[in-house]
């Protein structure tokens, strides 16, 4: 007798698809969800330049280590921290060494790991998430556990925000709801860790006391940070005896934590590049150039555009010059990313606020660049329109702080006709005096167009010598 297994086959493929479906939408898991660190061994002393930050979280977390007197106390349990800044700030790496410091299990994940099409998805993979936290403690004999949620932005929207909003309502409700019910007798304590850069677009009800009622401010590092942050990430690297990094810290106003970890790395790939078993600070400031703009391209512009770029950084570095002494770092023709050629330039020290006649000379430094190849080459080009979109910017900047000639005005009830033409009245007064400025020393731009078009890169002082010989 012959048996039909057809059908058998047919019901078991059907089975197996639906199997994976459930598993590729979460639902189905065949391990914990999100990423799961037992103890990290990341702790405060690999985050530099974050000391407030520091001292704010650990306060906070003072509350898990001393959980007992803070139960008798009566004390509800700190249930969530926001910790808030731009990218690679080392936010991430707080929530590690926040798990250490703890010796709390920890699992990692982004917020946009629970959004899907599929009604509920997101909400069951919130309440996993919380279960297998208190599992993953249990099973590593823990008292702790830290969820970190990255981007939670995406999740913890303002309800009704979005297009399919049922869905993203439904998984911030969830998390709300596992928020609630974490008590400060639960044999495992949860903290939630979550990153955003835009705090103002979470729901009010996340920030409600008793869910994310803290909130850790991770700034860009100031100088003293850089330095910090440079010398965790050299501690593994033979550095040669020229190298400054107080000098380094100086030049990367700006950079993040990220950046300074990817400066250190690209320094010692240029230096193994070049066959040496030591960095330099060569290295360094050349791996400065290449995280700002990126790895240099094989665009090869004809000798006639050489020329022209090296007029623009030429004028751009002049007037950055002369009207503040010491502030060019450096200036190139070579290539990178987006950019033809680029002027570096340095401050003293870190600058958080602007004098109009700051802001003034640095619309000049934008404006040089096109004001040169007037007066050298008798007409302008279009390599200027990122210059001239940074000039109005800074332009705005002046109008909207009430340091122009409107004084001080509403952004709101202003009419836009009225800025724009504010804008050309400061940008056409500071572009007639750029022009003078080149025209009075146009041949010392001829001076340093020919080194520049010989090395291609001039350092700060190369060009301050070319300068002091000229007068
Ligand atoms: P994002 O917002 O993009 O997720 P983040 O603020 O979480 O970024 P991290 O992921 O913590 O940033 O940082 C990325 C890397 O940059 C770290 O692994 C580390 O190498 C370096 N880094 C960032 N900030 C610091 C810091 N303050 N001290 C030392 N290293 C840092």
């Amino acid at each position: 007798m012959s048996v039909n297994i057809f059908p058998l086959i047919f019901v078991g493929g059907l089975l197996y698809i639906f199997y994976k479906f459930m598993v590729n939408q979460g639902l189905l898991k065949t391990h914990g969800f999100g990423t799961l660190v037992r103890v990290p061994q990341e702790d405060f002393s690999c985050i530099g330049g974050q000391s407030t930050a520091i001292s704010e979280l650990k306060e906070a977390l003072d509350f898990i280590l001393d959980s007992d007197k803070i139960e008798k106390m009566g004390i509800r349990p700190l249930k969530g921290l926001l910790l808030t800044g731009p990218p690679g700030t080392g936010k991430t790496l707080l929530a590690k060494a926040a798990a250490n410091y703890t010796d709390s299990v920890f699992i990692a994940t982004s917020g946009s790991e629970f959004i899907e099409v599929y009604a509920g998805v997101g909400a069951q993979r919130v309440r996993k998430l919380f279960q297998s936290a208190r599992d993953r403690a249990k099973a590593e004999n823990k008292k702790s556990a830290i969820i970190f949620i990255d981007e939670i932005d995406i999740l913890g929207a303002r309800r009704g925000t979005h297009e399919s909003h049922m869905e993203y309502d439904q998984t911030l409700n969830q998390l709300l709801v596992e928020m609630d019910g974490i008590n400060a007798d639960d044999d495992v304590k949860i903290l939630v860790l979550a990153a955003t850069n835009r705090p103002d677009m979470l729901d009010p009800a996340l920030l409600r006391p008793g869910r994310f009622d803290r909130q850790v401010k991770v700034d860009l590092p100031d100088k003293e940070g850089r330095l910090q942050i440079l010398k965790i990430h050299v501690k593994n690297k033979p550095l040669a005896d020229d190298v400054d990094l107080d000098a380094i810290a100086r030049e990367t106003f700006g950079f993040s934590g990220a950046h300074l970890e990817s400066l250190a790395n690209e320094a010692a790939i240029n230096a193994m590049r070049n066959k040496s078993d030591k960095i330099t600070q060569k290295d360094f400031l050349q791996a400065i150039d290449k995280v700002i703009l990126g790895e240099k391209i094989d665009k090869k512009p004809s000798s006639e555009e050489l020329y022209r770029i090296a007029v623009h950084e030429a004028g751009h570095a002049i007037v950055s010059e002369m009207l503040e002494r010491g502030s060019v770092a450096n200036l190139t023709i070579v290539p990178r990313g987006n950019a033809m050629g680029f002027l570096r330039q340095s401050l003293e020290e870190d600058r958080y606020i602007y004098t109009r006649e700051q802001l003034e000379n640095q619309i000049m430094v934008c404006l040089a660049g096109s004001a040169a190849e007037k007066v050298i080459l008798g007409n302008k080009s279009t390599g200027a329109s990122n210059d001239f979109e940074k000039a109005v910017e800074l332009a705005k900047e002046i109008i909207f702080s009430g340091l122009s000639s409107l004084g001080i005005i509403s952004k709101d009830d202003i009419s836009p006709k009225k800025v724009n033409d504010e804008v050309t009245n400061i940008i056409s007064r500071l572009e007639k005096k750029t022009t003078e400025l080149l025209i009075d020393n146009h041949f010392v731009i001829h001076k340093v167009v020919d080194v520049l078009r010989e090395k291609e890169t001039i350092s700060g002082e190369e060009l301050r010598s070319i300068l002091n010989s000229s007068f």
